[in-house]
């Protein structure tokens, strides 16, 4: 009975095996297609899905299976169809279009050939296979070949040395990157049994990766030139005693029966495969101005000097653009220097990713770039399309907690300086930003930048996109406000902050003004906060008045994450119970930001305290508990304020403010 029902379940996993490849051949299929429609015209053709389910179903009932799960199922596979579809089209590695003639190590049925067809899905690609990985480079380099596919490293034995040593000293290019997870079978003669077998023939990584099992079994190892190179030779010598480690694909192209599968130390065998062009290939396209879906990595080769905290340096540059590393290896080179390749999420032009290597430039004595390529060893769904911001990054302070998704703000880093035209936030001097609520007159903003600029103060604020909770409260001047507040703030030498309210403004905002305000009630703006993630321009962010410190660092965050490390955050009081106030100013949050992050935190005592009587107080805490810079609204005749007129400090005000700030910065030993 027993022996009975183990016969059974290997029969049914034959023919989930049989069913996995169908469907994977469906999907090559319908890629081809995909390919076939090009890139105009409608992915989805409904009516052509609708006869193929209705035959479908119809073919179901005949084999007696409900319509309800055959429908299912091919619905199931044709969506997902349909999505392979949408992203060959937005994603379709441009290589695809040229890459006829691939190369491998090893004979047919090579895990590299099986990665070969897993990446590129084409039939129409013709694989050849060489003796020796040195033979497929200098294939590569000779033009025999278009690309090549080569295995870099594997969960079991780690990295393919022969392969790093050629990808350091030849000038190629990594195109992409292919993960094939390994199973082995062992396969003979035809009438071979398992307990026959004496002698396994592989390539050495391969039987490493067995080894274990070997022993157990009582098998010897012999090395041979590639896992697919020994089916063949096996099926030659026709002994029944010897059998190969190879795939099921080579034990079924070269004629071999398969005594045993899966016999792997560790069922978590993966390799991971990259396909390499020639450098000097001009249908390489390095030009990335489209756009990328999908993570991207890059992979470097530097050569440090032999000096001591040379390597560390070279890291710390790629942490502090909170690039996340995932692989280094190294090589000696005599005299006597090392090499290293250095792998990292992120592509070659992304703005922090430039950055990262024009400093790292400086740093090591020889830096080349061997490519940028999507990154399919992410959580991401193999070939799922991610959007270009998204970034992994490692956490570098222990108490980062796995989940923690704020890794670029929590790395351990010495502190951002923020730098808005000549003035610092976040470094040794306090800074005082003033200004009107709004902007109203050409006369009010350039009294007003007089009266901050006398008091001391070194920016200069004015709303001119308004969010006012009535719509019939004065909404702003607008771009015309901007142009004044600039204006005003040249005659001054103050740089400006404005705020912007919508995405569509940004770009326009961004040419006049000095630094970007994100208010309150857009902190949790995400498409607006991507796009400040992606202009080289300071922002203020503001915390939203119900928004967590949590929150607010998640909404830093994407900016941060998306290349832009110019961000000052802003404490500027909480909704609460509490109706004396307008707000209620979380004071704890100013030391909280600053232990947390590396960014600038100042606070905004004007919109916590609603009141002219409670600003100045308000403003004395937050400095005392540590902030990098007050924002402070202010106005030349604050009772004709068309907004926030109950909050305005006048000129009186201001000065007074500036007195008290001035004693208390002196008891704190901070220049203002
Ligand atoms: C402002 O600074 O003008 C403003 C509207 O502030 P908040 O977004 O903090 O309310
Ligand atoms: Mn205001």
């Amino acid at each position: 009975m027993k022996k009975n029902v183990a016969g059974m379940r290997e029969q049914i996993d034959e023919l989930d095996r049989e069913l996995l490849k169908v469907v994977a051949e469906r999907i090559a299929l319908v890629r081809k297609i995909g390919d076939a429609k090009g890139s105009d015209g409608p992915v989805r053709d409904a009516e052509r899905e609708q006869a193929v389910v209705d035959r479908w179903a119809g073919s179901g009932s005949e084999h007696g299976l409900a319509a309800a799960l055959t429908t299912r199922l091919l619905r199931e596979v044709i969506t997902h169809s349909r999505c392979v579809q949408q992203i060959d089209r937005h994603a379709a590695p441009s290589y695809l279009q040229w890459a006829r003639r691939i190369g491998y190590q090893g004979d047919s049925g090579a895990y590299s050939e099986l990665a070969i067809r897993m990446r590129t899905g084409q039939t129409d690609v013709e694989t050849f296979g060489y003796r020796s990985f040195a033979a497929v480079f200098e294939a590569l380099a000779s033009g025999a070949i278009d690309c090549a596919m080569v295995p870099i490293e594997n969960t079991i034995v780690g990295s393919v040395e022969e392969v790093t040593t050629l990808l350091i000293s030849t000038p190629v290019v990594i195109l992409d990157e292919e993960l094939v997870h390994i199973q082995h079978c062992l396969a003979s003669t035809p009438g071979a049994t398992l307990d026959g077998i004496r002698t396994v023939m592989s390539h050495p990584v391969a039987l490493q990766q067995c080894l274990e099992t070997f022993v157990a079994m009582g098998i010897e190892p012999e090395p041979y030139f590639d896992t697919a190179g020994a089916a063949a030779e096996v099926a030659v010598r026709g002994d029944r005693s010897i059998a190969a480690l190879c795939s099921a694909e080579a034990a079924e192209y070269h004629g071999l029966e398969i005594v045993a599968r899966n016999i792997e130390d560790d069922a978590r065998n993966f390799t991971r495969f990259l396909l390499l062009g020639a450098a000097d290939d001009a249908r390489i396209r390095r030009d990335s101005a489209e756009p990328r879906p999908y993570v991207a990595k890059t992979s470097l080769v530097v050569t440090l000097a032999n000096r001591s905290g040379a390597l560390a340096r070279c890291l710390q540059v790629l942490a502090s653009k909170g690039l996340n590393l995932t692989r280094i290896d190294s090589r000696p080179r005599p005299p006597w220097e090392y090499l290293f390749v250095v792998d990292f999420d992120g592509h070659a032009q992304e703005v922090r990713v430039e950055a990262a290597l024009n400093e790292l430039r400086a740093e090591v004595e020889e830096l080349r770039v061997i490519g940028s390529y999507p990154n399919r060893t992410s959580f991401a769904e193999p070939g799922e399309a991610v959007p270009d911001a998204v970034v992994t990054v490692s956490p570098s302070v222990e108490s980062v907690t796995k989940n923690d998704s704020r890794l670029v703000l929590l790395g351990d880093r010495k502190r951002t300086i923020v730098h808005v035209g000549d003035v610092a936030i976040g470094g040794d001097r306090f800074v005082l930003i003033a200004g009107p609520c709004a902007v109203e007159s050409r006369v009010q903003i350039r009294d007003a930048a007089q009266m901050a600029q006398r008091a001391g103060a070194r920016m200069l604020r004015g709303g001119a996109f308004k969010p006012r909770t009535s719509p019939y409260s004065f909404q702003g001047l607008g771009l015309e406000g901007t142009d004044l507040l600039a204006e005003a703030g040249r005659e001054a030498g103050l740089p400006v902050v404005t705020e912007v309210l919508d995405v569509r403004h940004l770009q326009l905002v961004a040419e006049r003004a000095d630094m970007i305000q994100v208010g309150a009630r857009n902190m949790q703006n995400f498409e607006l906060l991507k796009e400040l993630g992606r202009i080289d321009m300071p922002v203020l962010l503001k915390r939203g008045m119900s928004a967590t410190l949590e929150e607010l660092l998640d909404a830093a965050e994407y900016i941060l994450a998306g290349g832009n490390e110019r961000v000052v955050l802003c404490e500027r009081g909480i909704r609460t119970f509490e109706r004396a106030t307008r707000s209620t100013l979380d004071i704890a949050a100013i030391p909280f930001l600053k232990a947390r992050t590396h960014l600038p935190v100042i606070a905004d005592p004007s919109h916590a305290a609603g009141r002219r009587d409670l600003v100045i107080p308000l403003a004395l805490a937050a400095v005392a508990a540590g902030a990098d810079a007050l924002i402070v609204e202010v106005h030349p005749r604050p009772d004709e304020a068309l907004s926030d007129r109950e909050q305005a400090l006048g000129p009186g005000g201001l000065d007074s403010l500036a007195v008290q700030l001035r004693a208390l910065l002196l008891a704190q030993g901070r220049p203002m």
